[in-house]
């Protein structure tokens, strides 16, 4: 970088440099001064003083005045000219300083005030030291806490719809009940605490949600053997894809090396992307969860021959509480968590997860990696 860039671009080297040139400048005034205005002056009066030539006492005392008074002259004109220019350098530069220091104090005390949305203006081609650094840095902060903010915003939002509708259909049974429109039979209890099954199994699940948000899960790192790990939870499934008429098969190398991975959260990614696939496919479909090893990894697909997912979903099914279809998944239980957990689970572990699918009708296969031991 050259030194003009250097000085451009660093706080400490411009307020050094300025104090530097007002010291410089002062001493060229001077130098200057001394070195034009001076003999001029001074030769001015010596000639004068030739045409008197008188007795030298006289010549002596008013050579002296005369270089006295044009020292003076000199410094005096220096001293203006030198105060004037070093002004004008302090407040340029103090007010290019503390203008930007003020800015970002507004901006700091709007934002302390819950106006995340506020910005500082910042010249990309001027703002270039530190000042202008922290600037775009402030800026960065404050965009992080919009976007922190309307999250949190929409989290309360779903938060409420995703307990409203249990709610509500809690409310109506009792309301039946109450009113005798409904059988006090165990019909109607059944019903109720399916309901509130369904609130129970919300309430668990948003409290997964925020601890795997937030980091809070400590993983407990051992080398897991895949292929144990998908043949327990396919067989503690397997009376579920019975009842259903779904087929399900695994394929699994029995050279696969074993994953570093905390196997309890492991199994919680597997149970969700093979319960889902148990949901997402018909009677008379089939899900097969095949491992192998590439890269350094372990990596795990479950694919199925379900219902499928239309392109422009695909993007969002990790986020939380995405759900393609609201009233099928709503019906089964689900809440849109379960993918999201899933995505922090599998990056917590290092590995990377991942969902495709031929369209709909067609079909999904949903994949994970998870380091080798
Ligand atoms: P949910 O609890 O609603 O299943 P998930 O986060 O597990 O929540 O899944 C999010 C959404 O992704 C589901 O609502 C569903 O629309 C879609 N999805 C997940 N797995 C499949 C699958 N195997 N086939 C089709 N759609 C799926």
């Amino acid at each position: 970088m050259s030194i003009w860039g250097n000085v451009r671009r660093h706080l400490g080297w411009k307020l050094f440099l300025t104090y530097f040139a007002i010291i410089a400048i002062a001493g060229m005034v001077f130098a200057t001064a001394a070195e034009l205005h001076m003999p001029v002056a001074f030769e001015r009066h010596l000639a004068a003083m030739t045409k008197q030539m008188g007795d030298a006492a006289t010549l002596e005392q008013d050579l002296f005045q005369n270089f006295r008074q044009a020292t003076i002259e000199s410094v005096t004109l220096g001293m203006v000219a030198a105060t004037m220019l070093a002004l004008a350098l302090s407040l340029y530069v103090s007010r290019r300083i503390s203008t930007t220091i003020r800015r970002l104090m507004l901006a700091a005390r709007r934002i302390a005030g819950g106006y995340y949305e506020e910005r500082i203006r910042v010249d990309e081609r001027r703002d270039v030291d530190e000042l202008g650094q922290l600037a775009v840095h402030f800026n960065q902060m404050a965009a992080a806490l919009d976007r922190i903010e309307t999250r949190r915003q929409e989290l309360i939002g779903n938060v409420a719809h995703e307990l409203r509708t249990p709610l509500t259909s809690i409310k109506g049974y009792m309301e039946g009940l109450i009113d005798g429109v409904l059988p006090a039979e165990p019909h109607t209890f059944e019903k109720i605490r399916l309901e509130a099954d369904r609130l129970q199994r919300l309430v668990d699940d948003l409290q997964e949600l925020s601890r795997v948000e937030a980091g809070a899960i400590p993983l407990n790192l051992k080398p897991v053997s895949m292929s144990v790990l998908i043949t327990s939870t396919v067989e503690h499934l397997r009376p579920q894809f019975m009842d259903k008429g779904v087929s399900i098969q695994t394929n699994i190398p029995p050279s696969l090396p074993k994953a570093r991975a905390d196997e309890d959260r492991l199994r919680q990614v597997l149970l969700n992307l093979v319960g889902n696939a148990l949901q997402y496919t018909p009677t008379g479909g089939q899900v097969t969860v095949r491992a192998w090893a590439a890269a350094g990894f372990v990596h795990v697909e479950v694919s199925d021959t379900g219902i499928g997912i239309a392109p422009e979903h695909l993007p969002h099914l990790f986020d939380r509480f995405y759900r393609v279809d609201h009233s099928r998944s709503r019906a089964g239980g689900g809440s849109g968590i379960g993918l999201t957990i899933a995505k922090h689970l599998v990056k917590a572990h290092g590995g990377e997860i991942s969902a495709q699918s031929a369209g709909l009708g067609r079909g999904s296969r949903f994949a994970f990696s998870i380091p080798i031991a």
